[in-house]
């Protein structure tokens, strides 16, 4: 079998756990599979060098922040073949140009395109254990990118689909996903096999147990993935069709998202037009706007609220600023979150919104935001309540149970 292996932050986070790395990486080994491997960065690494790109810039030129960012997965991807090297076993780390991982020029948020696959093939069948920087790759130009947070997951995912693997392993801190985030609630419970679809929507919502785009590009290209812990041995969490799912709970998970802000824009003109200015300008600049509400025409004004990620606060400053003078206002509100609902179930159940709003009425909790789908309720709430919603909608829909 072909196995794709991908090990998180704190998996990597220091030489022994590297250590750990490399003989879970050698029990796959030895029972006589080729092995492609795709490794984080050492838990906070990326975090402090994003803090030095700030130290000079408030929006350093993204160019040379993604050749900063992309160090952090070249020093845990030599310093595990080194490891397995040293063990006696031939291994050889490449870079995501190294891997032929070719992205678009969307620096910090690249894409990937395509992978040249021919030389990990290669190497794998001269029978080197092939590591591969995560998070990374290159443009056609020749231009280092970086894939966005949490992207070591979609190298992975990637490469698996590329080279056809039987098998996608994500290793992580905890061995699966779980009904919610187990950190928030201690009384969160493993699930299974969860869908492709709802994995989705928990992902995008905030679970960053997985990327969204991972499981995305794995329900496109038919991936089998599973997430474990690569400090114990329990199964983990299997994410695939929902044909092959028996049981379908109505609720399956609740996730979080803390990086959010909202954009309030009082009295805007009511005409045709005006949001296409206001998001084309966004979307030129690559900023993602997730939850969008506009009230009411009123004397030829209105307002547009909407979401985007916290960190991008300061660029849509900058985009938005040129609208100012035909605005009443733009506000910027970081101290909120939000919370999804997420379950296949839902389609076919009513009232399961209606328990949530409830549910969180009674603890005083307000709504500022809501959008649905067919499989999912979001709420935005102010950030200060955001566990003790995250709790509470768990328990209202015997999550723990
Ligand atoms: P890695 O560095 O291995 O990629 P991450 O920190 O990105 O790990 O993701 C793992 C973390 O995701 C867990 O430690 C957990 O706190 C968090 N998490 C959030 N939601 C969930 C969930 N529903 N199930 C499991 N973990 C979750
Ligand atoms: N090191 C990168 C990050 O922290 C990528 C990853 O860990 O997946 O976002
Ligand atoms: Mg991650």
């Amino acid at each position: 079998m072909l196995i794709v292996q991908k090990y998180g932050g704190t998996s990597m986070g220091d030489c022994d756990r590297i250590q750990n790395v490399a003989n879970r990486v050698l029990e796959t080994k030895k029972i006589g599979h080729s092995l492609v491997v795709v490794v984080s960065a050492m838990s906070g690494q990326t975090d402090t060098l994003i803090g030095y790109t700030k130290h000079f810039s408030k929006l350093p030129i993204e160019r040379e922040v993604d050749m900063v960012l992309s160090s952090g997965e070249r020093i845990t991807s030599a310093l595990l073949a080194i490891a397995l090297d040293s063990m006696g076993y031939k291994s050889i780390s490449l870079s995501g140009r190294g891997a032929g991982i070719i992205t678009d020029g969307v620096h910090t948020k690249a894409r990937i395109e395509y992978i040249n696959t021919q030389k990990i093939t290669d190497l794998l069948n001269e029978g080197y254990i092939v590591v591969v920087s995560g998070f990374q790759g290159v443009t056609e130009k020749g231009e280092v990118t970086t894939l966005g947070r949490g992207g070591s997951d979609l190298s992975a995912v990637a490469l698996a689909g590329a080279l056809n693997a039987d098998l996608c392993e994500i290793y992580t801190d905890v061995d699966g996903v779980y009904t919610t985030d187990p950190r928030i609630e201690k009384n969160a419970k493993k699930i299974n096999k969860i869908s492709y679809d709802e994995m989705l929507e928990l992902a995008s919502m905030g679970a960053k147990v997985l990327l969204n785009r991972s499981v995305e590009l794995a329900k496109k290209w038919n991936v089998p993935l599973v997430t474990r812990s690569s400090f114990t041995h329990d199964e983990g969490t299997l994410i695939t069709t929902e044909e092959n799912i028996m049981e379908k709970p109505i609720v399956s998970g609740i996730a979080l998202d803390k990086n959010q802000a909202r954009v309030s824009i009082a009295n805007v003109q009511d005409r045709p037009g005006i949001a296409a200015d206001i998001f084309g300008s966004l979307a030129d600049n690559n900023i993602n706007v997730d939850m969008i509400v506009q009230t009411i025409g009123r004397d030829g004004k209105t307002d547009i609220d909407f979401t985007i990620s916290e960190s991008e606060t300061d660029l849509t400053k900058k985009v938005l600023d040129k609208f100012l003078d035909n605005v009443e206002s733009i506000d910027y509100d970081c101290d909120i979150a939000k919370v999804s609902i997420v379950g296949v179930g839902m389609k076919s159940h009513s009232g399961v919104a209606s328990a949530a709003f409830k549910a969180l009425a009674k603890e005083n909790i307000n709504i500022m935001m809501i959008s649905t789908s067919e499989i999912k309720v979001s709420m935005i709430i102010n950030i200060k309540y955001s566990e003790l919603a995250v709790r509470t909608l768990h328990s209202v829909y015997e999550l723990d149970k």
